[in-house]
């Protein structure tokens, strides 16, 4: 057994950019191992991009859109036919429900939500956040394959310039799930996802009311970002679940994080601690969330995001 095997989604007809990190990383751990990057995906559609990443070769079953056991079951086959040493999976829903599931059915190690991956002594070591990101824990899967699952952006996209990937079919599983997708509801709001953004700006609290969100969205939007959300303020109706930074919500680590009236309880710092740059606007000096900020600015939210926003703007339009 030897090279890699990474779980590739598709989202609008292109690799998700999960995936593209996961392919870049994977591509590094094949070298190391002395083996092949290879990768599974439900639509051949793939195999080009997939290329660009430096898979040589897409095991491909046409198996519709998510459904944990057809997709584990596959998964498994493609396992089977590659006889990875490793396999990798994206940070994303899908990711993080396929890697255990298919863990269980072959027995194997997983570590999950990993920052950083090596092939050391013919084993996939792996540091990954622990105690909602206090410290970091290293650790060695000894099980061959070692499946891992990756922190978004922790391993930046780079494509190798290769060709597309031979396209491998592989049947479609002949089981009977017990459970079956029946219908998918996308958020109409069209706000960018804070899974995979680059920039977050997300509010707080301290925005007062529900209204007041216009302040975060108008930054974020003129910074092309995404909008980001504390628990207090989804507990509180104001914004959807789907933009909550936390344990309980997302784990993010965009380039540029900017919270607003968040006061750093650490629940919420357990999703957002691993943004390479943080900058917090909060009127009390002592709310914990200076001490994760590479940039703070103590003052009131309602002065400052505006101008903000107006600078960004400004600077664009040069
Ligand atoms: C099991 C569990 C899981 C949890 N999971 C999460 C999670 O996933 N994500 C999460 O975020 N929380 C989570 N929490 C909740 C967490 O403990 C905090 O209650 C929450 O993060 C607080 O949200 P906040 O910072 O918006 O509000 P607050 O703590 O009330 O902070 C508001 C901040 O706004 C500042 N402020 C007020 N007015 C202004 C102004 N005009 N200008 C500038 N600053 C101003 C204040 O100084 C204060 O620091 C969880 C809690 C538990 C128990």
């Amino acid at each position: 057994m030897a090279g890699v095997l990474v779980f590739a989604e598709i989202k609008d007809g292109k690799l998700r950019k999960a995936s593209r990190e996961m392919l870049s990383i994977g591509r590094k751990l094949a070298q190391a191992s002395g083996g092949e990057l290879a990768a599974f995906a439900s639509d051949r559609g793939a195999a080009a991009e997939a290329g660009k990443y430096g898979a040589k070769r897409i095991y491909v079953a046409a198996i519709g859109p998510y459904a944990t056991e057809m997709y584990a079951a596959a998964m498994q086959d493609a396992i089977a036919k590659a006889q990875p040493s490793i396999v990798l999976f994206g940070g994303t829903s899908n990711g993080r429900d396929l890697a255990p599931r298919v863990a269980a059915k072959l027995n194997a190690g997983v570590a999950s939500d990993c920052d950083r991956l090596e092939w050391a002594g013919g084993k996939l070591r792996a540091r990954r956040p622990v105690y909602s990101g206090k410290a970091f824990a290293t650790v060695e899967v000894t099980s061959i394959p070692a499946l891992a699952t990756a922190r978004p952006n922790a391993f930046p996209p780079e494509e190798s310039g290769g060709g597309a990937a031979e396209v491998v079919e592989i049947a479609a599983p002949q089981i009977s799930p017990k459970g079956r997708l029946v219908e998918t509801n996308v958020p109409e709001s069209g706000e960018m996802s804070i899974a995979e953004a680059d920039i977050i700006v997300s509010g707080g609290r301290g925005l007062k009311e529900a209204a007041n969100f216009s302040l975060i969205r108008d930054l974020a939007h003129a910074l092309g970002g995404a909008v980001g959300a504390s628990r207090a303020t989804v507990d509180a109706g104001w914004i959807d679940h789907q933009h909550q930074v936390g344990q309980t919500g997302r784990v993010v680590s965009p380039n540029l994080y900017i919270a607003a009236g968040i006061s750093g309880a650490i629940q919420h710092l357990a999703g957002m601690t691993s943004s390479k740059h943080i900058v917090a606007i909060n009127k009390d000096p002592e709310a914990p969330i200076f001490r994760v900020a590479d940039f703070g600015v103590v003052g009131d939210l309602f002065q400052i995001v505006p101008a903000l926003t107006e600078e960004v703007k400004k600077a664009k339009a040069h």
